[in-house]
């Protein structure tokens, strides 16, 4: 039997009054229609809601082996070749103002050069926008003392008060931070989420499957890689609510074809919940209805399993992920 599993990611959320008092989905979707099966959570046992350790979990992961951090895996989604010994971390370009960090993202031609401007010795790879991987060569060994902030929950805070501390490592980072905030006045990188190489198990070894992996998140992507999996980015896929769905649904339709297990995740969701915006998350449930649910419904094989779900809660009420747990939808093919 084949079978499809799409994840629309934070799709499940609260009833809010722009939309009728119903939650995103029940707004949209058609989903309603279909078997529903208990809500579940997808999260691991003493684990935070997020992409990186719901989806590793549904994918049959033992939860000991899921990793902590999340830049390693997005390394691996860039191609990035990461040792054992090695330190991963997240690095954000962020506006100052007069020593205050007022803006988490700044998108700016510096931050193409940055590895150039660095003198110490890390690898730093930008991957989009205001997005950077760091490589700290042999950081491993200070990864459990290291200190670092999360640049977008303390806008408002003197950058200097935010500076990577705890060891050399975290010393040579601070360096950084401000000998780049000096040079560009009103812009500055800042190094978080510090993470260790952790071995993945392989997707084949936990299921017995052949798998494959449609998607544009980094997270996603690098999971793949990281478990073995085919990876498959189609052409117009942002990662957004701007994303062509179409071809999603199309390289999933191929990849059912072709493989036992196909994952087909879906971003925009979950972004639009970041910005707290109900209705713009609606309308891209009502555009994963047409564009996705309809023609797969049409076009899968018989004797295929559809799933729909979501890795987590995302509520347009706070801009987090939220703890409840989540629907799920089954088709029989
Ligand atoms: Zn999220």
């Amino acid at each position: 039997m084949k079978r499809l599993l799409v994840i629309i990611d934070g799709m499940e959320d609260l009833p809010y009054p722009e939309l009728d008092g119903k939650t995103p989905l029940s707004f949209a979707s058609s989903l309603q229609k279909a078997r529903l099966l208990p809500p579940i959570s997808h999260t691991p046992p003493g684990r935070e809601p997020d992409s990186l350790a719901c989806i590793l979990f549904m994918l049959g992961a033992p939860p000991h082996s899921i990793p902590h951090g999340r830049a390693f895996v997005e390394a691996a989604a860039h191609g990035i070749h990461m040792r054992e010994e090695d330190l991963a971390m997240r690095l954000n370009a962020v506006g100052v103002e007069n020593g205050i960090l007022v803006k988490n993202g700044v998108d700016t031609n510096v931050s193409t050069n940055i590895g150039a401007d660095v003198s110490a010795p890390f690898e730093i790879r930008k991957l989009d926008g205001y997005r950077h991987i760091l490589i700290a060569p042999g950081g491993k060994k200070y990864a459990d003392t290291l200190v670092t902030f999360a640049p977008h929950q303390n806008i408002g805070r003197p950058v200097r008060e935010l500076t990577c501390a705890g060891n050399d490592l975290g010393l040579a980072l601070k360096e950084m931070t401000l000998a780049l905030l000096q040079r560009y006045e009103n812009t500055t990188y800042m190094p978080w989420s510090p993470s260790v190489y952790v071995p993945l198990p392989s997707f084949r070894e936990v299921s017995g499957l052949c798998g494959a992996v449609v998607a544009r998140a980094d997270v996603v992507i690098g999971i793949a890689r990281l478990m073995g999996m085919d990876d498959y980015i189609p052409e117009g896929a942002t990662g957004d609510v701007d994303t062509q769905l179409a071809a999603k649904t199309e390289a999933a339709l191929a990849c059912v074809s072709r493989y036992d297990f196909t994952l087909l995740h879906i971003n925009g969701a979950d972004e639009a919940s970041h910005r707290k915006k109900p209705r713009e998350k609606a309308l891209f449930i009502q555009r994963i209805d047409r564009e996705v649910l309809e023609p797969l419904l049409r076009h899968l094989p018989p004797g295929c399993e559809l799933t729909v779900t979501s890795d987590h809660a995302s509520l347009c009420q706070t801009g987090a992920h939220g703890t409840m747990k989540v629907s799920r939808f089954l088709w029989m093919r």
